[in-house]
């Protein structure tokens, strides 16, 4: 096919075609990223679109329609990373060689005709691995008359609804009009972030990846009947997001649903696999992950007088562990909505089977093999941005009730992570865990008191009992007006002068730590040895 200025697009889905590689479920896509990101089509933007007189048409810019090709060429050629067996070396992607590390994606028929010509068709012919089935759809649209069923969950930037599409149901992402005090961004977010899961996340997850497609929502009439719905249950909407609407945008994302099906007894468990690493910048005697160090931060920062649960969160490192320390191993840190079942065989099994799943496996790889330098020094290519997106990804994991079905697992949440905007935020909480002593703490005193830091990472059960200078997490109050003025009063200067002690100061609400800590407190008598944060390998606080 030549490049033509405008094509047009039948209003028609010509196949559903069984692309269920990849799903998303409401609440995956409402993250601030999102938020302050989220794209659409301004009514400027709009008029660029090609308006055809025939209603029954839709048009897509000439632009636009090379970004789609261009696509659609990248997919064809069925690019896999080779992060799981490229350790030492930069990541690359790398054509063609797939080398049976992950099977390729099964085939898929073309979506769209259009005036009677498949698009995939044009692709340039050199589309590698595929033979006469190297077919990816580029874009969907959606049948005239498709209805919403419900709206399954929205974000300030947009919204996701449940839509009938034989032979199931799927979803729909779709942004919402700008509205005040939120700037609309950039018309060709949707495109934007296409290009990005096609070219950079595809490659490392393949099948593990939820997927995502265009469709065009340009006259498909869809918007009026969203915007309907809207308005009829604004009463029960979030009072935050009542009277906003969907804008006239020319795309949205049809995403598989990923939600279990009430009857069947089917559940969902969605958790995040965070850093699967320890972080390249991590100091030498860290004795806890980056993931289990900012949990710790966060819960010091602002403690609650509730004590915190670290047994409901995962470690990352323990994720798809063999080597993993028992005494952190539990699979139910992913579910904890789950561990009144903690004795159930069957339950324990399944969690282990996702926690142990080759998916997770992959992740960790392809997350070591775009980063080796954390983020302490400016990103000098995607592949750090890449590494943070895959850092900071949600899997779903669809647990049928027939244990003879396979666990469905996949990632979402791929959504780009500027490095403008994002970069001094990812820097400063790297500095902040390395200077506030988090990563390396062995001990919280609050007076006299005590305490084990309230964390249970895989690294603090690893080898030998520490030696040497005990860490400390010097906790001063900040209730009283005096010290208020700062919350790290010593950030980068720990003191160890002659005491076996390195101390970090920091600020908090003494007595909503007292009580909140009261369960990790270090019990001189042993009263509490049965306890799982009483570990062993610290060091002793009252050497020297
Ligand atoms: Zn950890």
């Amino acid at each position: 096919m030549k490049a033509q200025t405008f094509l047009q697009l039948p209003p028609q889905l010509v196949e559903d075609s069984a692309s269920n590689n990849g799903s998303s479920v409401a609440g995956d896509c409402f993250d601030d990223d999102f938020l302050s990101d989220a794209g659409r089509e301004s009514p400027s933007n709009a008029d660029s679109l090609a308006e055809d007189s025939d209603d029954e048409a839709v048009a897509v810019s000439s632009a636009d329609m090379a970004r789609l090709r261009a696509m659609s060429y990248d997919r064809s050629r069925d690019r896999r990373c080779d992060c799981d067996n490229n350790d030492d070396h930069q990541h690359n992607t790398n054509d063609g060689c797939d080398q049976g590390r992950t099977r390729p994606r099964p085939r898929q028929h073309p979506q769209l005709r259009i005036q009677g010509v498949d698009l995939a068709l044009d692709m340039g012919g050199d589309n590698g691995g595929g033979g006469g089935g190297a077919y990816q759809p580029l874009v969907s649209i959606l049948p005239r008359g498709t209805k919403p069923v419900r709206l399954v969950g929205e974000g300030a930037a947009n919204a996701v609804f449940e839509i009938k599409l034989p032979p199931g149901s799927r979803l729909l992402r779709v942004a919402k009009a700008p509205s005040l005090g939120r700037a609309p961004t950039s018309s060709d977010y949707y495109l934007r972030q296409q290009e990005f899961f096609v070219r950079e996340i595809q490659p490392h997850l393949g099948e593990h990846a939820v997927s995502q497609e265009l469709v065009v929502l340009h006259k498909s009439g869809i918007v009026d009947d969203l915007n309907a719905m809207l308005r009829d249950m604004n009463h029960q909407r979030k009072p935050k997001f009542q009277g906003s609407f969907i804008g006239h945008a020319s795309w949205g994302f049809l995403v598989e649903d990923m939600r279990p099906n009430g009857d069947d007894g089917s559940i969902l468990i969605e958790f995040k696999p965070k850093w699967l690493l320890q972080s390249p910048s991590a100091p030498k005697g860290a004795i806890r992950c980056r993931q289990c160090a900012l949990e710790l931060r966060n819960y010091l920062k602002t403690p609650g007088s509730k004590p915190p649960r670290p047994e409901r969160r995962p470690c990352p490192i323990a994720l798809a562990n063999p080597d993993c320390p028992e005494q952190v191993a539990s699979p139910f840190r992913i579910a904890p909505q789950l561990s009144a079942l903690q004795d159930d065989a069957r339950v324990q099994a399944i969690l282990d089977k996702i926690i142990h799943h080759k998916a997770i496996q992959k992740l960790r790889e392809c997350q070591k093999s775009l980063d080796h330098v954390g983020p302490l020094l400016p990103p000098t290519n995607l592949d750090f941005v890449v590494a943070m997106t895959l850092r900071d990804c949600t899997c779903f994991a669809l647990v049928p009730s027939n244990d003879d079905e396979e666990i469905k697992l996949r990632f979402g949440d791929f959504d780009f992570k500027d490095p403008e905007k994002k970069f001094n935020h990812w820097r400063g909480t790297e500095q902040d865990l390395i200077e506030g002593g988090f990563y390396t703490a062995d001990w919280v005193v609050c007076g006299d008191s005590y305490y084990h830091p309230p964390s249970l990472c895989s690294l603090e059960w690893s080898g030998k009992p520490r030696t040497g200078d005990a860490v400390i997490l010097l906790m001063e109050d900040n209730t009283t007006k005096h010290n208020k003025h700062s919350s790290y009063q010593n950030n980068g200067f720990p003191s160890s002068a002659k005491t076996g002690k390195t101390v970090y100061r920091h600020t908090a609400d003494l007595a909503a730590l007292h009580t909140g800590l009261e369960p990790f407190k270090r019990e001189m008598g042993g009263a509490q040895l049965d306890s799982i944060y009483n570990n062993p390998l610290r060091c002793d606080p009252r050497r020297g």
